[in-house]
């Protein structure tokens, strides 16, 4: 799909020069790190630089095109990458919260998992107002806060959308994004987050309005950047034009589905967004809830999340054909894995991490082994040669093309 381009030829100048601003700057290390982050919300010609330090960024060749800087935290090998355009530096691999916590797992091993996860270098958890019923985002508060971890050391986002049985509760009308976000705050136990994500498009409510309560949560401080969820490619453009048209604040990242079977937004349609107006990939469910797992060889185990009451529209997902079908692909990816040293599911993890303008790969897990076993996808992305990707492909048969 070819994205339209609804904004002006100003703006999208304006929007190479902040680019140009999240060039390359050796931080105190020698690495990529350190960026101050030209902010999306900064006021035109703003951002504190004076006319000497502007001279210095513009002479500066702009970065090459698409290339996340990557750099390694010290001790724990986990790669850190700009949210989308921003300054922002999240761990490629995030931690998400969605069935597990508040539902699937006991607050002791939840605390378990954050623990390794933030040990690990993980600094992005994700969560929801929706995620059971609210509780997940409490026990997160509630973990965070015995903790003690530095707030400035780790990133929070959570996704607006679904939060209670009355109409008024639900959407991305400007009341529901307020008062939304501050109950997600109460339950979080946090003074703001990091990423408000709006958790769906809202055919309801007039994205003038969804842009400009976006832009009060943050000028609030509510948040420090928002973001979309399962939005087309076409309505992120249009939050961007109207943020550019009237001064606002734009998105800086889409949540996206991505996995091994699930692949065209993000690989055709995501990276031309991110190079035209800088909105970065956060992506989700990269084993599909376990699909992606050599666990599911024709039966399902009754201690995973498919055996588990209300998800009975998961156990018969694994069992239709085209579960089938899929499972029956991932035992063709296993001498792949076998060759490069590592499990399928970390093969999976790491494929994700190798796509254009991915900032964080999200995982779900219900133990702190599973996690452990993820963490590992990381040595397995420096394997990942074009042949090895070429191979994958041939064996998925599912690789999206241009239309162009
Ligand atoms: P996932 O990677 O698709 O599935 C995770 C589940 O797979 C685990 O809970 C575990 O369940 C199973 N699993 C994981 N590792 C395994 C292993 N090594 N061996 C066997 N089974 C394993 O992740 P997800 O939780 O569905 O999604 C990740 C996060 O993305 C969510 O937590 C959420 O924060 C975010 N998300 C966002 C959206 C959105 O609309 N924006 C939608 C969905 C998710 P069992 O052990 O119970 O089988």
């Amino acid at each position: 799909m070819q994205v339209s381009i609804a904004c002006t030829e100003q703006n999208l100048r304006s929007r190479s020069s902040e680019d140009r601003l999240c060039g390359p700057r050796p931080g105190p290390g020698g690495g990529n790190g350190g960026t101050t982050g030209a902010g999306h919300g900064n006021p035109p010609g703003g951002g504190g630089s004076g006319p000497k330090a502007r001279a210095a960024l513009v002479l500066r060749p702009p970065a090459p095109a698409g290339a996340l800087r990557e750099s390694t935290g010290r001790g724990t090998g986990m790669k850190y990458r700009n949210l989308g355009k921003s300054g922002l530096r999240v761990s490629c691999l995030g931690l998400g919260t969605w069935v597990t916590f508040g539902s699937q797992i006991s607050d002791e091993t939840a605390e378990d998992v954050l623990t390794v996860a933030y040990e690990h270098g993980v600094n992005l958890f994700d969560t929801a107002e929706v995620y059971a019923a609210g509780k997940a985002e409490r026990t997160l508060g509630n973990i965070l806060k015995s903790k003690g971890w530095r707030r400035s050391s780790y990133v929070i986002t959570t996704k607006i959308f679904w939060g209670g049985q009355a109409e008024t509760e639900r959407g991305l009308s400007r009341k529901h994004i307020i008062e939304g976000l501050r109950g997600s705050l109460e339950r979080l136990q946090l003074g703001y987050v990091d990423i408000v994500f709006a958790n769906r498009s809202d055919p309801n409510c007039p994205m003038e309005e969804i842009v400009r309560a976006m832009t009060y949560v943050i000028n609030q401080g509510l948040a420090l950047y928002w973001g979309t969820s399962r939005w087309g490619a076409a309505e992120i453009m249009e939050a961007y034009s109207m943020a550019r048209q009237f001064n606002l604040i734009p998105p800086v990242c889409e949540q996206a589905e991505h996995h091994l079977f699930q692949r065209e937004k993000v690989e055709m349609q995501l990276p031309e967004l991110y190079h035209k107006i800088g909105v970065g990939s956060v992506t989700w469910y990269p084993l599909p809830c376990g699909l992606i797992t050599s666990k599911y060889d024709g039966r399902v185990p009754d201690t995973c999340r498919a055996s588990i009451k209300g998800y009975q529209w998961l156990k018969d997902k694994v069992q239709s054909e085209d579960g089938k079908k899929q499972q029956a692909k991932v035992m063709d990816l296993l001498p792949v894995a076998h060759q490069l040293g590592c499990t399928v599911a970390q093969l999976a993890i790491a494929w994700c991490l190798r796509s254009e303008g991915v900032s964080s790969v999200l995982l779900g897990v219900s133990s702190a082994e599973q996690l452990i076993e993820h963490l590992g996808a990381l040595q397995v992305l420096s394997q990942l040669t074009p042949q090895t990707v070429m191979e994958i492909d041939g064996l998925l048969g599912n690789k999206p093309h241009s239309k162009k």
